[in-house]
């Protein structure tokens, strides 16, 4: 099954679930990379980067304009929703402009939320310096300032 991830997705998902194809933008990405979270850095290796064409975000606009979501969702929001249409794949998103949307344009979506997609989220912050784990995610490590590293809980 083909999906598309938008940025609240890809932080609520463990692992990509076995059988999917999994895609994000560039803007997801970049989504990331402007919050500095490292929680879907494990995920990244299974998933595929990709744009939807000019003439698909078109058809996204469009479709926002008529139902008023045009102010609700970013230009990352309409790019996942244009690629999902494009792909035939389906959303995964928690955000109910794009679900709403979706509906709209004829292109599935799941909430992340849904029993059975997503584990919940168990997450270790490894320090790259001392070593020591942490449960909760720190800026840096409290004991000796060095990055921290996310591993999968076990
Ligand atoms: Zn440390």
């Amino acid at each position: 099954m083909k999906v598309v991830l938008d940025t609240s997705a890809l932080f609520g998902m463990e692992q990509v679930p076995p059988g999917w194809e999994a895609f994000v933008t560039e803007g997801v990405l970049a989504e990331l990379e402007k919050y500095n979270d490292r929680r879907a850095e494990n995920l990244l290796p299974a998933i595929k980067v990709s744009q939807a064409t000019t003439a698909s975000l078109s058809k996204v606009k469009e479709a926002a304009r008529g139902t008023g979501d045009s102010s609700r969702l970013s230009r990352t929001d309409m790019e996942v929703l244009a690629l999902a249409l494009e792909l035939r794949a389906a959303v995964v998103t928690d955000d109910y402009s794009i679900q709403n949307l979706a509906a709209v344009l004829g292109v599935e979506f799941m909430p992340m939320s849904m029993k059975g997609i997503t584990k919940v989220l168990r997450w270790n912050y490894l320090c790259t310096g001392c070593g020591k784990v942490f449960k909760e995610p720190q800026p840096d490590c409290p004991v000796c300032g060095s990055p921290l590293r996310t591993t999968r809980r076990r």
